[in-house]
């Protein structure tokens, strides 16, 4: 089954389509009949590894000439150096005004890839085939393009929607279990702000004997995450309101991210952990929620013993110095009661020092558990 999600911007609208196997219809019915254009593919190194065969095979099945540049997979090619690379593979190509770059991989490359669209030339057509979960969920959607610099993460870039978005789950085959647990973080921030039917849809990831890499509720999953972000990138698509809803967790994330290395503690583990400190913080400022509805998921995430030996001071500092901060407070999205998030602004230490007690103890408890 073809599902479709329609994004839309002030630009315009797009396609975001999902199902199993569509990748190569998209390419057939997109560009059998326009033998004249060239495509140029940015894809992770990785992936191509793992897909190649159906890939070519669905290029010369359409007999289209492309060119490819292969990115190297991790969050080191969101660099100065790769985009310049990029940059330079798309010229000395000949790239013109509407050709169109396929960009395919997980959030790196999307986002890497979707900064030198929208910047060689002054921008050409943008097509987006994410490859993870978290890509398919999050990052192909509502059009954040951009590269890392030493300062920070995510510090040059721009807004620049694609014309399609295809989120193939066939990718999905060969996704390692740390990414689909990665992408699993976002997809419970979208039940936990937007829409509460999310969070029975996930049950199947807590259920040992069945394999969610075959789950057929996984489409709708998707497409029911896909129409959260669009929803709420619709309304706000320049980030100046509720798309800060969409950083529930993150400002906790962050600050732990800064702490541990990047490496050492992914965006997911790190959200995770985040949304539980928020939670938390959401109860100590008045609201109501069970806690559980969250910890029940903290058995996926094998973050060790390190995370909690992490002073909390340290990471209270390092929030506040969230680029999404505005004004003297720590900026926080909490919730009210599920699915009713609100900007809290806090000098308060002692609410955030309870929040990350009790999220660092939550997930080191299930840390020492899985170790049993
Ligand atoms: P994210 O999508 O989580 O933002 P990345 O783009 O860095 O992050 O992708 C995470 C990792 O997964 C990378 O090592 C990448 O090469 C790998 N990857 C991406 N898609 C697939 C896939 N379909 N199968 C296997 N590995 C993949
Ligand atoms: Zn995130």
């Amino acid at each position: 089954m073809n599902r479709n999600v329609k994004v839309t911007t002030n630009a315009g609208s797009y396609p975001a389509q999902i199902g199993s196997g569509i990748f190569s219809d998209f390419l057939e019915k997109r560009w059998s009949s326009s033998k004249a254009e060239r495509l140029f593919l940015v894809i992770d190194k990785n992936v191509w590894n793992l897909h190649r065969e159906r890939i070519e095979n669905t290029l010369q099945h359409i007999d289209i000439s492309y060119s490819k540049y292969l990115l190297p997979e991790g969050e080191k090619s969101k660099s100065f150096a790769e985009w310049e690379k990029i940059i330079d593979f798309l010229l000395e190509h000949q790239i013109k005004r509407n050709s169109p770059l396929i960009a395919i991989g997980g959030g790196v490359t999307g986002d890497v890839a979707g900064f030198a669209a929208a910047t060689v030339l002054r921008g050409i057509p943008l097509f987006h085939i994410p490859t993870t979960l978290l890509a398919m969920v999050d990052s192909s959607i509502g059009g954040k393009t951009g590269i890392n610099h030493s300062i920070g993460k995510n510090l040059v870039g721009s807004f620049y929607q694609p014309s399609a978005v295809i989120a193939d789950t066939d990718f999905l085959s060969t996704l390692p279990d740390k990414e689909w647990i990665n992408g699993l973080s976002e997809i419970l921030k979208y039940a936990a702000i937007r829409n509460d039917e999310i969070f029975s849809d996930t049950n199947f990831f807590l259920n040992r004997n069945a394999d969610y890499r075959n789950h057929p509720g996984i489409e709708l999953l998707i497409e029911k995450c896909i129409r959260v972000k669009a929803g709420i990138v619709a309304e706000d698509e320049l980030e100046k309101g509720i798309r800060a809803y969409l950083n529930f967790g993150h400002t906790f994330a962050h600050a732990l991210e800064k702490e541990a290395g990047y490496q050492k503690v992914s965006h997911g583990e790190a959200v995770f952990t985040g949304m539980l400190a928020a939670l938390h913080a959401s109860n100590r400022t008045g609201s109501d929620l069970n806690e559980i509805r969250l910890e029940r998921f903290a058995t996926l995430y094998s973050l060790n013993q390190v995370i909690y030996s992490f002073p909390i001071k340290q990471l209270i500092k390092n929030m506040s110095t969230d680029k999404k901060k505005t004004g003297a407070n720590h900026r926080l999205v909490l919730l009210k009661d599920w699915q009713k998030p609100f900007i809290h602004e806090t000098d308060d230490n002692d609410l955030l020092q309870d929040a990350w007690n009790y999220a660092l103890q939550t997930v080191n408890k299930s840390g020492k558990l899985k170790q049993k």
